[in-house]
């Protein structure tokens, strides 16, 4: 005989302590119990709220009142936005601020700017001087079908020959006209808004405190300043030419 007091299974339970799974109870102990199927609960809100109705009561009504304000839509291009002065709408080429030293264009992500140049050489100033050369920017084209207005180049250049301007009507209908040479480039420099001003609790720059600086007085004789930097020197040398002087006697 199988005994069963006392077995336990995960819900299964027969007399004596088995429980089936289903949940039946019979006679016996027996208890079987019918899973149900999942309710799927009501939404928080429509609980709290009771209903619809409110809710679409309440949403007509803030229909009705948006209906009664003013619109702040601006009629573009009648209206043109006031945008910021530093907004990011093209970028302008200060031509003669570029050494064609190439850092905007390794750092441009989108590889978007194009530069052509070649190096010249100058003849010495001086008799006897070297020459010297430099570079002569011959393209400098940005890709504006391809920017992403990050701003990197304008940040990387170490001769502030690109700033952003914040004019942006600049829109083609042919793609490729979106690529602007240097002399385009440059037309931009007149809508680049000027630098704003300084914070008056700044420092002030190193050049205009290097100018303010009082000029430097004339140096002394070298003689002179030893003299006065040390002044027992000379009685000592007194001393030291008469110990000689009796020496000399003595012999
Ligand atoms: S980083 Fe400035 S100076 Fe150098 S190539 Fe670019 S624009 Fe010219
Ligand atoms: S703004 Fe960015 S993506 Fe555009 S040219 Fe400059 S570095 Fe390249």
């Amino acid at each position: 005989m199988t005994e069963h007091a006392g077995h336990e299974h995960s819900g299964h339970q027969q007399a004596g302590g088995h429980e089936q799974p289903g949940g039946h109870d019979h006679a016996g102990g027996h208890r079987h119990q019918q899973s149900q199927p999942p309710t799927r609960p009501e939404p928080e809100g429509r609980r709290r709220q009771g209903g619809i109705l409110p809710g679409l009561v309440r949403g007509l009504a803030t229909t009705a009142r948006t209906l009664a304000r003013p619109s702040h839509t601006a009629e573009y291009p009648d209206t043109r936005p006031d945008l910021p002065p530093r907004s990011r709408g093209v970028i302008a080429l200060t031509e003669e601020n570029c050494t064609s030293c190439m850092l905007c264009a390794r750092e441009c992500p989108d590889w978007c700017i194009y530069i052509d140049s070649h190096k010249e050489t100058l003849p010495a100033t001086t008799e006897g001087g070297r020459e010297r050369q430099r570079n002569v920017l011959d393209r400098f084209a940005i890709d504006f079908s391809l920017c992403m207005y990050c701003g990197i180049c304008i940040e990387v250049c170490p001769f502030d020959a690109l700033h952003w301007s914040p004019e942006f009507e600049y829109s083609e209908t042919d793609i490729r006209d979106l690529l602007h040479e240097k002399d385009r480039l440059g037309e931009w420099m007149q809508t680049v808004p000027p630098p704003p001003a300084l914070d008056p609790a700044s420092a002030e720059p190193a050049e205009v405190a290097a100018a303010n600086r009082p000029p430097r007085t004339p140096r002394e004789p070298s003689a002179a300043r030893t003299a006065r930097s040390r002044p027992g020197a000379s009685a000592t040398r007194e001393a030291a030419a008469s110990i000689t002087r009796e020496a000399e006697g003595d012999v």
